[in-house]
């Protein structure tokens, strides 16, 4: 090893243990932005020891150097404008967008590796770039239709793929042969990879077009775990240990998460997998709706419930989001506690449109975490809250999701409807992400505020204001 590569190779490490300080400050919503910062500056050494190294070694073309600055640019101005502009609730796309350039970007430099020398590679250089080449492909397609369903493209959200995941099986074994022959036949290596390219990335499709409901939050998160394990390969064949520890990390984060949420879902994450699960009941169950009608309450009465409750728990849901109304939640909980209620905040695991986002947002609006209640812990103490207040909150209080044969079946559900009474704020009859009515909204216990829930809020603690006066 020459000079240059053994401080290049210190550097992709200390950049290496960057990226680990910052995840593990992103473990708290206090630390989180440092441990942002922490990561971002890694990633900038990196890109610079890259450049001084390309430069010390002699580079080859100026074109490819105009082609990289170009790039970073176009990278840079994209990644600043999408950070100030995306709002909250699109980060879901946003990330999925991210995933698709990943994967997109691991497999090309993949295949870069495998096309571009004179003589046929190493084995061990076709099976990581290869595998590169795979993984970021379907990464690449999938992450793009997850990206559109999520932000509700109607044709995606409608395309079904015949055969009960026959192409799945299909795509799969057409992949993993030309992957094969890639291997066993480097001098036809154009042919395999163009090959083993276009079957991924196909697979890519009829692998997430059939997922839907509220299968999508694992799926991203697969997806993500992909991108992570493309960009590993290539470094790998590419012999970058920067490439090779960054891809691991979200490699190992994105499986870690996934297995969480598939559990927190009570989803088999192999059936999630397997595309299909869910998806294919929405249509069918959206046509039909609950027997039963909605009963409308209005903000005074509202009011009157909260004030003489003696306890409350508050359920957000990404309508809450959608309003921005996480501090009127906030404030209202604020007047209840000080007039002696009990108050907590439900958090359902894929409430809102990522994992954590109802954390974040009453994190911003100072909701001391005390206060934010998981799932299992807040389940138990429906039965003695005397209203149960979702806000903007749909498919995770579906008591649909107790039986089988819903796009919601089996995920576990906050059990909103065992309180004594249940009041539910959104703007009308529309429905959740899971696209079916909800049971719950039909209930005897359940009243209906309608309206946008900042709004309706803000009617809410006008009115508790004037009771307590
Ligand atoms: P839902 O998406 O099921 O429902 C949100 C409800 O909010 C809608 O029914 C809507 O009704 C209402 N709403 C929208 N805007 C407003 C507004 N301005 N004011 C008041 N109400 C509003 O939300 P949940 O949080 O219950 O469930 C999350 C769903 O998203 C799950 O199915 C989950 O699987 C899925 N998902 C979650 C991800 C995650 O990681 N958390 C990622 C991707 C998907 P109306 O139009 O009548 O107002």
């Amino acid at each position: 090893m020459n000079a240059i590569d053994t401080v290049a190779w210190f550097v992709y490490l200390l950049s290496a243990v960057m990226f680990v300080i910052g995840l593990h400050f992103m473990n708290s919503p206090k630390t989180a932005r440092r441990g942002n910062l922490i990561s971002a500056a890694g990633m900038v050494i990196a890109v610079i020891m890259a450049f001084v190294r390309l430069f010390v070694t002699g580079y080859r073309s100026t074109t490819a150097i105009v082609l990289l600055l170009l790039g970073i640019l176009i990278g840079a101005v994209a990644g600043v404008v999408s950070a100030k502009k995306v709002k909250m609730t699109d980060m879901p796309q946003l990330v999925s967008i991210f995933n698709t350039v990943g994967g997109g970007a691991a497999a090309l430099v993949a295949l870069n590796d495998i096309l571009t020398p004179q003589t046929a590679p190493s084995l061990v250089v076709l099976i990581t770039a290869g595998l590169g080449v795979v993984i970021g492909s379907v990464t690449f397609t999938g992450s793009l239709v997850a990206a559109g369903k999520l932000q509700g493209v109607k044709f995606l959200r409608k395309l079904t793929i015949p055969g009960k995941g026959l192409f799945n099986v299909l795509f799969i074994v057409l992949t993993v042969a030309s992957f094969v022959m890639l291997c066993v036949q480097p001098d036809r290596r154009l042919l395999w990879a163009v090959l083993t390219t276009l079957f991924a990335l196909v697979y890519g499709l009829v692998f997430v077009i059939p997922i839907g409901g509220a299968d999508m939050p694992v799926v991203i998160s697969v997806l993500n775990a992909c991108t992570g394990t493309a960009v590993a390969m290539s470094g790998l064949a590419i012999d970058n240990v920067a490439l090779i520890v960054a891809g691991a990390l979200v490699g190992a984060a994105g499986v870690t998460l996934s297995i969480l949420m598939a559990q927190a879902m009570n989803r088999p994450l192999h059936s999630v997998l397997a595309g299909g699960f869910g998806g294919a009941s929405a249509a069918t169950s959206s046509q039909e709706g609950p027997e039963g009608t909605m009963k409308e309450t209005t903000a005074d009465d509202v009011a009157v419930q909260l004030v003489y409750a003696e306890k409350v728990i508050f359920v957000p849901g990404f309508g809450l989001a959608q309003a921005q109304a996480q501090r009127e939640l906030a404030d209202l909980g604020e007047l209840l506690k000080a007039h002696g209620v009990e108050v907590s905040y439900a958090i359902h695991p894929v409430a809102g449109r990522m994992p954590g986002h109802m954390n974040v947002l009453l994190a911003e609006a100072n909701v001391p975490y005390d206060e934010l209640v998981d799932l299992d812990d807040i389940n138990p103490q429906f039965s003695s809250a005397n209203v149960a207040l979702v806000v903007g909150a749909n498919d995770v209080t579906n008591p649909a999701a107790r039986r089988p044969g819903t796009p919601v079946s089996g995920m576990p559900i906050l059990d909103v409807d065992q309180a004594q009474h249940v009041v539910v704020m959104k703007r009308g009859r529309g429905r959740g992400y899971a696209g079916i009515e909800n049971e719950l909204y039909f209930e005897d216990n359940t009243q209906m505020l309608f309206g946008d829930a900042k709004a309706g809020l803000q009617a809410v603690i006008a009115a508790v204001k004037e009771l307590l006066a």
